[in-house]
């Protein structure tokens, strides 16, 4: 992309009404704009974003076997009357009435509807184990719509939806999202923890939120130190494998981490003192078991291999999409702007012509733009008539891993400057050099 020919509206001065870092970067670097409370439009930039966690989500759950579908976000009130949530959801349901006067709402989640859809079509353990999930807008009227997209009313969210023939099944499906979200938070440089929490609506006994730790996050958590040198990595793991699920799960949550709604004082001073921590966190997602809640109020039974007829187990398995991208930049900027990890970023790297119009810059530019793009890359060139400084200080804000600068001086004895936005140092190599280190 040639940055002429994009739209990328930064703002030179702060937001005022942006309270925290990942809220004004992202509305300077002109990434989203609001529309109302809690509503943004995702400009070009924030959708590259946005559209880069999605795929990441998409491609770890079809690794753990889950199938990827799509729910409408306008629901029908009867449904939610079956379960019983019509009445207790309260203020956070937009409540809508159409033409013919018939009651729907925005869905805040979808555990009803995809019960409906189960017991349409389902009625076998044959047919079992199932998970299906969406990437779909969620609206929720929350009480304080703030931080940006981390609390918008609007969102984004990845929900899953595991049925199994009892709770030995359900278990495992559960500990296979949680692998399966391991690994995804890890591909998008985040350490998000998995915490022990409360089960609020949805119901349920097992649960547990992910974490990111962050000063700005709005849970207080509490954890022994040793959990957060725990990583998933690239190791191998046979989704089907009952054992190997297990065991990760309980490699990642048998030291202390929960947050303020489950906190046990008792527990957390039995840990030794140098190794307790109290700090702020982000949920980025959570991990349900809830047995038979839905299926019994909804009537979604399977015939077992023995004959009878039994409710379904169930679990739902929610990640923030929107929210993540709000999530990453708190956890990763520095005071001149955002510092993307590579896995998310909305390009690969930046071309810098410090001398637009210069006819030896202006060639090198377009042949590196040529060669990274034919390598799979994809590059945002800064073709604009600028000073070399407004264009770093744009490169800086909106955070590309990698810069490459292009100026006559440098050119006359065959170089460029490759500089890495995270540590901030830079190597003079030859363009293919530079090529060949970035791809
Ligand atoms: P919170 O405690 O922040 O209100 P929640 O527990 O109500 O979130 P869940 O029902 O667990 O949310 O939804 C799954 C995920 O969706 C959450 O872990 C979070 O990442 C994201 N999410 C929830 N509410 C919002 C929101 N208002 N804006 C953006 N993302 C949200
Ligand atoms: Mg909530
Ligand atoms: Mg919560
Ligand atoms: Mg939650």
């Amino acid at each position: 992309m040639r940055l002429t020919r994009y739209f990328l509206p930064v703002l030179k001065e702060n937001p005022a009404e942006a309270q925290i870092v990942s809220h004004r970067l992202m509305l300077r670097a002109g990434m989203i704009k609001q529309s109302a409370a809690g509503i943004y439009s995702w400009l070009p930039l924030g959708y590259k974003v946005l559209r880069r966690i999605e795929q990441i989500v998409h491609e770890e759950q079809i690794r753990a076997g889950h199938i990827p579908m799509l729910m409408p976000t306008l629901q029908p009130a009867d449904l939610w009357r079956e379960s019983g949530r019509y009445d207790d959801y309260g203020q956070e349901m937009l409540r809508i009435t159409d033409r013919q006067d018939r009651d729907m709402l925005y869905g805040p989640t979808n555990e009803e509807m995809i019960t409906d859809i189960f017991r349409a079509h389902v009625g076998s353990y044959k047919d079992l184990p199932l998970t299906l999930y969406h990437i779909q807008w969620k609206f929720r009227d929350e009480m304080r719509p703030r931080f940006g997209v981390m609390r918008g009313r609007e969102f984004l969210m990845k929900d899953g939806y595991n049925f199994d023939v009892d709770k030995d099944a359900a278990l495992h499906a559960y500990n296979r999202h949680l692998v399966s979200y391991l690994r995804t938070y890890e591909r998008m440089g985040l350490q998000a923890i998995p915490m022990r929490a409360d089960s609020g609506p949805i119901g349920g006994d097992d649960t547990h939120e992910f974490l990111v730790l962050a000063e700005t996050g709005e849970s207080e958590v509490f954890y022994d130190s040793q959990i957060t040198d725990l990583k998933f990595g690239d190791r191998e793991i046979d989704y089907d494998s009952v054992d190997q699920c297990r065991a990760v799960l309980e490699e990642f949550t048998s030291r202390y981490a929960r947050t303020d709604e489950t906190h046990d004082g008792a527990l957390f001073n039995a840990i030794p003192e140098e190794r307790r921590r109290t700090a702020r966190g982000i949920e980025v997602g959570q991990i349900f078991y809830f047995g038979t809640k839905y299926s019994e109020a909804m009537g979604a039974t399977v015939q077992t291999a023995e004959g009878s007829k039994v409710p379904v187990h169930m679990g739902s398995h929610g990640i923030g999409v929107s929210r993540l991208v709000g999530a990453i930049i708190e956890a990763s900027h520095d005071d001149k702007g955002i510092i993307w990890p590579e896995g998310v970023t909305p390009f690969h790297c930046g071309i810098v012509n410090l001398k637009q119009g210069d006819a030896a810059a202006d060639a090198a530019c377009e042949g590196l733009y040529k060669a990274l793009t034919a390598a799979g890359l994809e590059p945002l060139y800064d073709d604009r008539d600028e000073r070399a400084g407004a264009k770093f200080a744009t490169m800086d804000l909106i955070g590309l891993p990698w810069r490459i600068t292009v100026g006559p001086r440098g050119l006359a004895a065959g170089v460029v400057e490759l500089t890495s936005r995270r540590t901030g140092e830079s190597e003079e190599l030859t363009p293919e050099a530079a090529i060949a280190r970035i791809t």
